[in-house]
């Protein structure tokens, strides 16, 4: 049965979109090959839209996701009795020096105009919030209402709620775009050619070379982020806790996940020995309780980064059948939910429920031009 949509990529924003597609009665097929550094399998999946103290379009599309997270997960669990980890968890931002402490007040100032409540912890409250810091250390800026899913549970998840609904998946590489005119009618996979009516390019850091068939710039690169797994003797750590250096949180398993490196290394996705070491002297510096852990695992993922640092969701200008969603960089977990809705209304030609001008894909034409 030919599909009314194929998704080119089932990492977390591919498989999101199916989902959504075919809850709205859409037939739709996924086509994944599973390239080394899928950026999903590695990431710390908070949904902290507070993380960040940005404003404007990028953050209400981050509230808003992280809204839609509870009612999500809700529905995967009913589907497929498939938990998704999601819970609540604070965020504390600390500071080693006066210089961070600065930064996180401003910050803090930023999140109050933002609406966003957090309190300012001296050394000592600290280590009563938190225990397993270090000494030394300035202060820190908690926020309350955050959350973390489990990222390979939920694309798990997902993926058995979406073929519930009827997506087939594939392990195929999406070659090229097949073109009539100026209409994207299928993908070619292999030797097979696969026809649909609308086409969704959803491939996280390799969504360029596919987008390239439309000789159109589509700059998303990959920005590798190293991760490293760890197991603590005790249970250790109630906050999802940055340094300017290092982020951890506990997995609902009880490792402790320490995040992660930012590198411009093009399609590489081997994980390092300076990328393991800055990421455990981070920790240990941090936590030093640490120095007692297991090391569990050390895993590294392909960010898809784009250069104004905003998403890419919407229909590739000047042709039809083609919608594009990616460019998601440190958010695209949290970013999920939201991004799937908005192709939803897009490849159903509806009016998107919020506003997609900043995520729009012709902003690259107009600045190529
Ligand atoms: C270390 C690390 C920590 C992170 N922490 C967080 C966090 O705490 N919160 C958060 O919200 N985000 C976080 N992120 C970012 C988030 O993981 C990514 O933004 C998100 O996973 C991107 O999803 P994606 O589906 O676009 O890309 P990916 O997950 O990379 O999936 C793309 C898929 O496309 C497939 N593909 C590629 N080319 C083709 C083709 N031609 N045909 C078919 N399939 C193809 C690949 O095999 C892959 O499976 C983190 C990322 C990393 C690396």
């Amino acid at each position: 049965m030919t599909p009314d949509v194929i998704v080119a990529g089932g990492g977390v924003i591919g498989t999101a979109i199916a989902h959504q597609l075919a809850r709205r009665g859409a037939r739709v097929t996924v086509l994944d090959h599973a390239a080394p550094g899928q950026a999903t399998a590695a990431s710390a999946a908070m949904i902290a839209p507070d993380a960040d103290a940005g404003i404007g379009p990028l953050r209400e599309l981050a509230v808003e996701s992280a809204r839609l997270y509870p009612a999500l997960c809700a529905e995967l669990l009913d589907r497929t009795g498939l938990d998704s980890g999601l819970r609540e968890n604070a965020l504390l931002l600390v500071a080693w020096s006066e210089e961070d402490e600065r930064d996180l007040r401003r910050r803090r100032h930023r999140l109050e105009q933002a609406g966003v409540a957090s309190a300012w912890l001296d050394p000592g409250r600290l280590r009563d919030v938190e225990p397993a810091l270090a000494a030394g250390l300035q202060g820190g800026l908690h926020l309350q209402g955050q959350r973390q899913v489990d990222a390979p549970a939920l694309l798990h998840a997902l993926s058995r709620a979406a073929a519930d609904l009827g997506v087939s998946f594939r392990s195929e590489e999406a070659h090229r775009l097949v073109i009539e005119g100026d209409r994207v009618t299928g993908v070619q996979a292999g030797a097979n050619k696969l026809s649909a009516g609308e086409i969704v390019i959803a491939a996280g850091a390799w969504s360029g070379s596919l987008a390239a068939d439309l000789r159109q710039p589509m700059p998303v690169r990959p920005i590798r982020g190293q991760m490293v797994g760890l197991s603590p003797p005790t249970s250790l750590l109630r906050t999802m806790c940055f340094s300017s250096h290092v982020y951890l949180l506990r997995k609902a398993a009880g490792w402790i996940y320490v995040g992660a490196t930012e590198e411009d290394v093009g399609f590489d996705s081997s994980p390092t020995a300076a990328g393991v070491r800055d990421l455990l002297s981070g920790a240990v510096a941090l936590a030093p309780a640490l120095e007692q852990a297991k090391l569990s695992h050390v895993a590294a993922g392909l960010r898809p980064a784009t250069p104004d640092g905003m998403p890419v969701i919407g229909r590739m200008p000047g042709w039809s059948g083609i919608t594009i969603a990616t460019g998601h960089f440190r958010d695209g977990v949290l970013l999920a939910p939201i991004t799937a809705e908005l192709v939803g209304d897009l490849v159903e030609h509806r009016r998107p429920r919020l506003p997609v001008d900043a995520f729009d894909p012709a902003r690259f034409l107009l600045r190529a031009a």
